[in-house]
């Protein structure tokens, strides 16, 4: 923990895309320069347009661009950056970043990098959190990685079990595994893509739950010690574990159930000595009884669905802690306000697989008039512009749709005019998808579990 204060006027965006811009219109907002960095194949994406300067980092690959350590804290001592903000993914998750930039003197918009550590490991974070009373779905996070030991607690488990990589993330390296008699291939397979994936091959074991819903927690500490819960997102509608829709509050939930969540979350943050925005994601099994899968220590992709319930500005409050301020609120003082939904516009083809798409965007426009819609209740988080060139070399997340309502009904009506509304050409995308869930009966219904989209194969495509 560093405890001097660190004020900063210049802020260095080690990101790309709509959350490069998102954090940018923040800083702006509070008066602080942004200096962007950008690959060859972004010298002219909208994120290097709106910064008020830009460097280069290299080539388009992202390990010699926006993964590249050397390169970011170079851009940042040469542009005289006093802060860093990571975005999500690319190096938000990196402890030898954070140590890079703090011997650097520079600061991390996040945690510090030991809580980064301790919740990187799936295995070592979930023996934490045990610690600490946070509660775990059944399974095996032990050493012992031997054949034999992992069917044999495969069977005290009881089937059906997930093999999950303890490395792992972003949905990969999970494997259901429905009988016995499977378990040996499975977990040769999952071994060999955890290897792949993560250069890392350590498995743990959790119980399948059937029909859950992934419900996480917004949490946020401060340097000295205070932690409060910006309640919960419901991200249930998954495919291949990914999420695709997002809302806030989850539906059906109560408030000791809130609360109880609530608490363990914080309580999972100051375990590990916390700071800034993070999410425990948990598992809420159909019977009430909801367990600890990981933590994110980052700002998530669906926090403006939290931002819109809250009222509140989440980069602010990071830049602020990253300032060594206290919170600008104790829990007592936050409420929740009506309902907002996300939908993630991707340029890929769900006809063909979901295959990320490219090309050149001829159109890319929101009529909020024209659609008879207030731009209060919506909000579109975007890193594209008409004329902007969509490639192949990273996330293939064009957008994301935000919408607000007084209820969970008021919000989705919103978002599925807002989605008929968005015009976008030149380069296939997932709207007409995201339209078909949006529209869903089942999901109006709020029918919620992580096989809603498997389960609704036949009415979604
Ligand atoms: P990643 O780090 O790759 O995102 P997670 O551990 O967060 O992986 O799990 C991603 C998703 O996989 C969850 O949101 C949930 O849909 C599903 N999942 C994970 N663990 C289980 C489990 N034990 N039972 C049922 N579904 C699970």
């Amino acid at each position: 923990m560093n405890d001097t204060t660190r004020k900063f006027d210049t802020l260095l965006i080690a990101n790309r895309g709509e959350i490069a811009c998102r954090v940018m219109r923040t800083a702006r907002r509070l008066g602080i320069k942004t200096v962007a960095v950008y690959s060859d194949a972004d010298q002219n994406a909208r994120h290097v347009r709106e910064a008020d300067e830009a460097v280069r980092l290299g080539p388009a690959p992202a390990r010699e661009s926006y993964l590249n350590i050397e390169a970011v804290i170079e851009a940042a001592r040469r542009s005289g950056s006093g802060a860093v903000h990571p975005g999500y993914g690319f190096l938000s998750e990196n402890g030898r970043f954070v140590e890079a930039l703090e011997a650097a003197g520079i600061t991390f918009i996040g945690p510090p990098a030991s809580a980064i550590a301790a919740m990187g490991d799936k295995a070592a974070a979930k023996s934490r959190m045990a610690e600490a009373g946070v509660p775990l779905v059944p399974g095996y996070h032990g050493d012992d990685q031997s054949d034999g030991v992992l069917r044999e607690q495969a069977n005290r488990i009881g089937y059906p079990v997930m093999l999950k990589a303890s490395a792992g993330g972003g949905g990969k390296g999970m494997r259901i595994v429905e009988r016995e008699a499977d378990f040996q291939a499975a977990l040769e397979s999952c071994r060999r893509e955890s290897r792949a994936s993560f250069g890392d091959d350590r498995m743990l074991i959790e119980k399948y739950l059937v029909r859950p819903r992934h419900v996480e927690v917004q949490v946020f500490c401060d340097r000295f010690g205070a932690g409060v819960y910006l309640f919960e997102r419901d991200c249930s509608v998954q495919r291949r574990h990914q999420k695709v829709l997002e809302e806030a509050p989850a539906p059906h939930m109560t408030e000791e159930l809130r609360a109880a969540m609530g608490e363990a979350a914080v309580r999972a943050a100051k375990e590990i000595g916390y700071v800034g925005a993070g999410t425990v994601e948990f598992l809420l099994d159909t019977d009430g009884a909801f367990y600890f899968m990981e933590m994110n220590t980052r700002l998530q992709v669906e926090h403006p669905v939290t931002e819109m319930v809250t009222g509140l500005d989440l980069v602010e409050w990071q830049l602020k802690v990253a300032m060594n301020e206290p919170l600008p609120c104790t829990q007592g003082e936050l409420t929740l306000n009506g309902h907002s939904f996300e939908a993630r516009l991707y340029a890929e083809d769900p006809a063909n697989e979901f295959l990320p798409a490219t090309g050149t965007l001829t159109r890319f426009a929101l009529d909020l008039d024209g659609a008879g819609l207030v731009a209060e209740r919506v909000r579109l988080d975007s890193g594209v512009e008409a004329g902007d060139a969509v490639s192949m070399h990273y996330d293939p997340m064009l957008a994301k749709l935000i919408t607000h309502g007084s209820d969970r009904d008021a919000a989705l009506a919103t978002l599925n005019r807002a989605l008929a509304a968005l015009d976008v050409q030149g380069v296939v995308t997932n709207r007409a998808f995201l339209q078909r869930l949006a529209g869903h009966p089942a999901f109006k219904a709020a029918k919620l579990d992580t096989g809603f989209i498997e389960r609704h194969h036949e009415t979604l495509f």
